[in-house]
């Protein structure tokens, strides 16, 4: 069950009209609030703003220009938002805002979510046919899943969005069962190694290197954004 500090509302309200223009062209795009899990899903580095759905990822456009420049510069003279970080994830750039004040300051909090289970990003389920015909909705999430197989596995899958043969024979090989759906589970570990690959770990590499080698040319990937409730 989702929840949302009224803070978190108030500073998702204020970025979309600050940001109205860059919402509307794409230039950013919420990813999501509420996300009950340890920071970089690590349980040493306790428990996320996004545990208490006290913060906001925003994803860039990286042909948004500077988009991401203007919002991290908003934020860090609104009296509504506590902290700033900008990340690599999913090959756009992110900006995650923590909504003031802070849940969890001293990183020992627990959440009314503790002891549930690690939560990962929105994703819809896929199943092979996705992206193609009638199914053409799921292309950004079938293009999504190649991108990440190819920087995770390094599998040479056109970005197609299309989940057709190849895109089976890749899922199955690298995420097990017939590759014929990616379910939340394995989403979840093909998401881990993804993140560990770009460079969240020891021996990773940095957010300048993780964009050289792995910001896609042409089409970016869309986000699936979070919707504030009606
Ligand atoms: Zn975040």
């Amino acid at each position: 069950m989702s929840t949302i500090t009224p803070e978190m509302t108030a500073l998702n309200a204020a970025v979309r009209r600050e940001f109205a223009a860059e919402y509307a062209s794409g230039a950013i795009s919420s990813w999501g609030i509420y996300n009950c899990r340890p920071k970089n899903n690590n349980p040493a580095n306790g428990y996320s703003e996004h545990s208490w759905g006290n913060g906001e990822d925003y994803k860039i456009l990286p042909e948004g220009g500077a988009a991401g420049d203007r919002l991290a510069a908003w934020a860090r003279t609104s009296p509504l938002v506590a902290e700033t970080f900008w990340k690599v994830y999913l090959h756009w750039d992110h900006i995650h805002l923590t909504a003031s004040p802070r849940r969890n300051p001293d990183n020992r909090q627990i959440p009314p979510c503790a002891g549930g289970k690690v939560e990962l990003v929105t994703f819809l389920p896929l199943r092979e046919g996705d992206g193609i015909g009638d199914r053409a909705e799921k292309t950004d999430d079938v293009r999504l899943v190649q991108d990440m197989l190819n920087v995770a596995f390094g599998t040479d899958l056109d970005r197609d969005g299309r989940y057709g043969p190849a895109t089976v024979a890749a899922v199955a090989t690298h995420l097990g069962g017939e590759g014929k759906q990616v379910r939340a589970k394995a989403y979840e570990s093909l998401l881990r190694r993804y993140v560990r690959t770009v460079g969240g770990s020891a021996g990773g590499i940095t957010r300048d290197q993780a964009d050289k080698r792995y910001l896609p040319k042409g089409a970016p990937i869309v986000a699936r954004g979070w919707e504030p409730p009606a």
